[in-house]
């Protein structure tokens, strides 16, 4: 019996990782500083993965930014002319991943996407005709030995050839079978020489295989895999995948040369059943049962009664997925032991493994009754009014009336704004100035007054501002808040906030999720205040801004011992509750913001509507059911990739949605129409995730499109998504743009 994890957070226990490299990229510290720091960050990782009783430990699986980026450099997907530029090795990783503007030439930084169902965001390589795929890095090598001169003999890790095809863009003219060989043989090459250093095994980590798979990607993985497992070069090979199920390819899995396989049982609904329809005796098993994406500490018995059933005869024990996940340690918190003692992050889930194991070969009886005891004592009481509320909700509560007909108008007659109205998401920009004296409030250094003062003289200058411009409908502009949801979680009960619990987005950037502890209620008003002040200062309708109950939810560590979905509704109830004090202060146009519901659509097709969108889009109905006719409900996506989802934003039955579609050239707009979609649109008119403005012409020439497409009377005319990140300089410029495009254009209607 032993224990391993699928890879370590890497951004260090105080985001050491980040800070270094921010200093790095200001000039503040040499190449050779950056390395040494991250060396230290390694080694310190290794030995508290060794220290906490870890038997396999991985290597490879830190990162100066991106694994994905790290496995492009290892087989050379770089492109050319990124190479052939004068630049250091790692001066051309972090051009591609940031982008490089400088005397030394001009590189755009490659795309980012969601990593799978989480909130890690990947660099997305790319195949090019001229892409020469070879053995090319040497960062794999190098931990390994670094490792080994500390004692340890890892598992390096490597994405696998499948999922790196997988999720990686191709050229137009090239193909992912055109580079199957190539990377058989660069793969190959690695095994070799790392079996030459010493190491005894490798990771091929290949989550790409619990998605939905099309008989063409069965038989893309069964080529690359027959080949490459033709000659392991004396390394053991472990398969690791995670996220879900693999059962599109567990028979296939099962038959292949592998000699591990490392399998999801926390989120693979199937994974168990798979298993017990049989597994190999000459394979070992990883079994992921430590949750790698929550932070609540494992349900040893229910652990163990799910590995007393699984019939492998070599088992290992690990983590569902990579910690990366998870923030470093709760040894930093300051919560009261009462509640620390239910939350394990990524160091305690060591601790976690390694008792399992222990139990598993008779000892730890102590680790069991302690962790029997958490579970048997009620961690967090119910509230029974909430619960009453809940228990009483019929269809009534989730269905608004009169229907969206209808209401379109009464609407229409009741605000009577010009066609193609403009309007933007919600957010201006934080400025410094924003955020200093945020930073100077919550330190006590500025009273309530004082910055109540400053934000009501912002929010005035910008309703000017909007007015002047000819904004139909204005909004207030989002100071006074930090995060969208963090704003709400504090004004919820039932919400926890960590001191350090930093979990890795994108790049060196870390999200700190808020975490729903018990039942989630209203405490009091929340955005009432700002937004009945702004309207106050303006004939011109102003949008209440919120956000909606799928996204609070789906970025916060949610509870385990409740669904979900329930915990959704309660969050939905509260968020109801706004609104209807917003409609009761004479807010007539409340903006749900659902940035994140498209995100955690889970990965297979046939889970869509039963275990997400059946729940998630009536918690959104139920928050705005009740509010009058003439009461205009808009929502906002960040994405425009629901595509296949259409009918089911239609259902959410907002009066207008917003959303980003600039980038993806406007594609959605075939499907809407396609759809019959009833819900009027903002499809996003400029990209705002640049700081580049809109030549002229270029917005008039979008809006044309969107018009050719969604009947005029529907259209909406914004900005993608919110400006806060934006300076205003370009906010302003880009605005102005926007309100006279649609001035121009209506005149053309
Ligand atoms: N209303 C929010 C804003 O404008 C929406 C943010 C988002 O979509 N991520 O900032
Ligand atoms: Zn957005």
């Amino acid at each position: 019996m032993s224990t391993t994890i699928i890879g370590f957070p890497r951004l260090g226990e105080f985001r050491e990782l980040k800070f270094t490299t921010e200093k790095y990229f200001r000039k503040e510290i040499s190449a050779d500083e950056l390395l040494a720091a991250a060396k230290d960050l390694r080694a310190k990782h290794w030995n508290i993965v060794k220290e906490q009783g870890i038997t396999e430990i991985p290597s490879n699986d830190f990162s100066h930014y991106d694994n994905f980026l790290d496995a492009a450099f290892l087989f050379n997907v770089v492109p050319a002319s990124v190479q052939s530029l004068d630049l250091t090795e790692l001066e051309q990783y972090f051009a591609l991943a940031r982008g490089y503007q400088g005397e030394k030439g001009d590189v755009r930084a490659l795309p980012m996407k969601k990593w799978f169902n989480t909130n890690y965001h990947y660099i997305v390589p790319k195949f090019e005709k001229t892409t020469e795929v070879k053995l090319a890095g040497h960062k794999i090598f190098d931990e390994y030995q670094e490792a080994k001169e500390l004692g340890i003999n890892t598992r390096p890790v490597v994405v696998g050839p499948f999922t790196f095809l997988q999720l990686s863009d191709f050229e137009d003219g090239v193909k992912e079978e055109d580079f199957v060989d190539g990377l058989v043989a660069a793969y190959q090459e690695v095994f070799a020489k790392l079996a030459e250093l010493g190491a005894t095994r490798i990771q091929l980590d290949e989550p790409a295989l619990v998605k939905d798979l099309s008989a063409e990607e069965k038989a893309l993985f069964l080529n690359l895999y027959n080949k490459l497992l033709a000659d392991k070069k004396g390394l053991e090979v472990l398969i690791q995948t995670y996220f879900g199920d693999v059962r599109d390819v567990y028979n296939d899995l099962v038959n292949l040369p592998v000699d591990g396989i490392g399998l999801d049982f926390v989120e693979g609904k199937k994974t168990l059943e798979l298993v017990k329809g049989g597994f190999p005796a000459d394979k070992t098993l990883y079994a992921g049962i430590v949750n790698g994406k929550n932070i609540w500490r494992n349900n040893y018995e229910k652990s163990l009664e799910i590995l007393d059933r699984v019939p492998a005869e070599k088992v290992v024990l690990t983590t569902s997925c990579s910690l990366l996940h998870v923030p470093f340690t709760t040894a930093n918190e300051d919560f009261e032991p009462a509640i620390l003692n239910h939350f394990a992050f990524a160091v305690e889930k060591l601790g976690e493994l390694r008792d399992l194991d222990a139990i598993r070969n008779g000892q730890g009886a102590e680790a069991l009754a302690a962790n029997k005891e958490l579970f048997a004592t009620e961690r967090v009481g119910a509230n029974a009014e909430l619960h009453a509320r809940i228990a009483a909700l019929t269809e009534a509560d989730y269905t608004r009336l009169p229907a969206f007909a209808e209401r379109e108008e009464i609407q229409k007659e009741a605000f009577k704004l010009p066609a193609l109205p403009t309007t933007t998401i919600g957010s201006f920009p934080q400025t410094k100035e924003v955020r200093a004296k945020r930073l100077a409030f919550r330190k006590g250094e500025l009273s309530q007054e004082e910055y109540d003062a400053f934000l009501a003289k912002t929010i005035d200058e910008w309703i000017k501002w909007q007015e002047e411009v000819g904004f139909d409908v204005l909004v207030h502009g989002e100071f006074e808040r930090n995060d969208m949801v963090e704003y709400f979680g504090q004004n919820l009960s039932g919400y926890l906030f960590s001191k350090n619990g930093w979990v890795q987005s994108y790049g060196m950037r870390g999200v700190k999720p808020p975490i729903i502890w018990g039942d989630v209620t209203r405490l009091n008003p929340i955005t009432v205040k700002w937004s009945s002040y702004a309207q106050s200062r303006t004939n011109k309708p102003v949008k209440g801004m919120l956000t909606g109950p799928v996204t609070i939810l789906n970025w916060s560590f949610p509870r385990e011992d409740i669904s979900i979905k329930d915990s959704t509704l309660q969050i939905a109830l509260a968020i109801k509750d706004e609104v209807l004090d917003l409609e009761a202060a004479g807010v007539k146009i409340i903006q749900i913001d659902e940035a994140a519901l498209r995100e955690k659509l889970p990965l297979r097709r046939s889970d869509w509507y039963e275990d997400y969108l059946d729940w998630a889009i009536p918690a959104f109905r139920l928050v705005h059911s009740t509010v009058a006719p003439d009461t205009q409900i808009h929502t906002h996506m960040c994405y425009s990739e629901f595509t296949d989802i259409i009918p089911a934003i239609d259902n959410l039955d907002a009066d207008v949605i917003s959303f980003e579609a600039s980038r993806s050239n406007l594609e959605i707009l075939d499907e809407l129409k396609a759809k019959n979609f009833q819900t009027e649109v903002g499809p996003g008119v400029y990209d705002i995730h640049s700081p580049r403005v809109p030549q002229d012409g270029e917005i008039d020439h979008t809006i044309e499109a969107i018009l050719a497409k969604v009947p005029s009377g529907k259209v909406w005319i914004n900005p993608d998504c919110g400006l806060k990140t934006r300076g205003i300089k370009e906010t302003k410029e880009s605005l102005i743009k926007l309100v006279n495009a649609a001035k121009e254009a209506r005149e053309h209607l």
